[in-house]
């Protein structure tokens, strides 16, 4: 199968930055294999990009896909209060609802140029026991891609945690020969799972050859919780269990301290800021400017739709802009282009696939995005990297192709039934009780 993008305006970078030139785009099979000048349209399915702007697809480095259920629903709580109403509802999802909110998560990142995610799935619903298996049966059905993890909570050897244990194991294994699915290991927090839990996770990760992600320092009562427990950060409590002994995305670090920041960078780890997030449950800005001083990896993530209520990367891409350069009331913070790059190259890096996603090169996969340039937000194109952080909606999307496959052509999506969707997901808010 081979595809052309013709005569798009495409977004490149190489070590003097972004840049964006006039290109085509050849595709064999799934990954790119040529990017150049009047290419050869023959044997190929030829996509016109004219006034388009070719990007490669952004990646969502965490956000909890199933939560597309939840959004509009717990919303101006405290962060353990609100926990507690999400979890209420989770108790009740089966699988069969973790699959088709998966499947919602997944045409609102299409709609809006995302191309993969990192998830952690559902934790809670204690008789369920293939929640990892719904998740990635949306990702394999719809031709899209995500690195998958279950979040797994509690202590190492009760009966429950060991069931989920060997469920999760069970299910990596169905899912082995999917070239879109990676997996992670996801212990939830270091408030929720115990020692012993979070050392058996790290070895099992040694054991499979595979990372994990946690969430670690989101609030301050997470903080004074584990100070209190364990008398030092949750950063630095996890670390001296070996979590970070593996590769590891952290989700948050809002209240890293610089002795944990040290730590991180000196452990390779990832952190995904999810500004959007931090934000609305009132926790704070994550120290940004000094993860990326530090060296460390950062890369960009919505969080679930419990406490953003978007998966929408181009406004998160925006928050990230903006937030941090108001928190630390200096204008030159962060910038458009590295705001961008947690959006692509972090984000590759994070997971493992650099060179290969998060930048459009020849030999990288074909995860790759076209907006319509023919749009005011795009008018005049004095920056198109500034225009896609500070004034792009993701409404401008209207071709994505993932692993060489059109999944969104001209608007229209070519896998997923979208209003058969839309009416299950209906029917399961209705069953639950949360329609208000
Ligand atoms: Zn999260």
């Amino acid at each position: 199968m081979s595809t052309l993008i013709r005569n798009g305006l495409v977004l490149l970078v190489d070590g003097a930055g972004w840049k964006t030139e006039k290109k085509d785009i050849r595709i064999e099979g799934n990954r790119i294999a040529r990017v150049g000048e009047d290419l050869p349209a023959e044997g190929c399915t030829v996509i016109d990009a004219t006034d388009r702007l070719v990007i490669p697809g952004l990646i969502n480095a965490h956000t909890h896909a199933y939560m597309t259920m939840h959004r509009n629903y717990a919303d101006d709580l405290a962060f353990f209060d609100w926990l507690d109403k999400v979890q209420q509802v989770e108790d009740g999802m089966t699988e069969e609802d973790i699959y088709w909110a998966t499947l919602l998560a997944i045409i609102e990142m299409i709609r809006s140029g995302t191309t993969c995610f990192v998830d952690m799935t559902i934790k809670s619903a204690k008789e369920k026991t293939g929640p990892l298996s719904a998740a990635a049966g949306a990702v394999a059905d719809s031709g899209f891609r995500a690195v998958i993890s279950r979040g797994l909570a509690g202590v190492s050897d009760s009966e429950e945690s060991l069931m989920k244990f060997g469920q999760v194991v069970h299910e990596m294994e169905l899912f082995k020969g999917e070239s879109r699915l990676q997996f992670l290991h996801g212990p939830h927090a270091p408030y929720s799972c115990m020692a012993d839990y979070l050392q058996k996770l790290t070895q099992s990760c040694k054991d499979r050859g595979i990372g994990q992600t946690i969430h670690l320092s989101e609030s301050l009562a997470e903080m004074d919780g584990i100070a209190k427990e364990h008398g030092t950060t949750p950063i630095q409590y996890v670390d001296s269990q070996g979590v970070f002994d593996v590769p590891c995305i952290v989700a948050h670090a809002v209240f890293a301290t610089e002795e944990d920041i040290r730590i991180m960078a000196e452990k390779h780890v990832s952190v995904a800021i999810n500004p959007k997030s931090n934000m609305k449950l009132g926790n704070g800005f994550a120290p940004a400017k000094a993860f990326l001083d530090a060296g460390i990896n950062v890369c960009l993530g919505t969080d679930g739709c419990g406490s953003n209520n978007s998966l929408n990367m181009f406004q998160e891409m925006n928050a990230a802009a903006l937030a941090y350069k108001g928190a630390n009331r200096q204008a030159r913070c962060i910038g458009a282009a590295d705001v961008l790059k947690m959006a692509t190259l972090n984000g590759a890096k994070a997971i493992g696939r650099e060179g290969e996603l998060g930048e459009i090169r020849e030999g990288a996969l074909a995860d790759l995005v076209l907006l319509r340039l023919n749009e005011p937000q795009f008018i005049p194109a004095n920056n198109l990297v500034s225009g896609l952080v500070y004034s792009a909606k993701g409404s401008e999307v209207d071709t994505v192709l993932v692993d060489g496959r059109v999944l969104l052509r001209d608007g229209k999506l070519t896998t997923i039934d979208e209003n058969r969707v839309y009416g299950e997901i209906r029917k399961i808010t209705a069953r639950l009780g949360m329609a208000g």
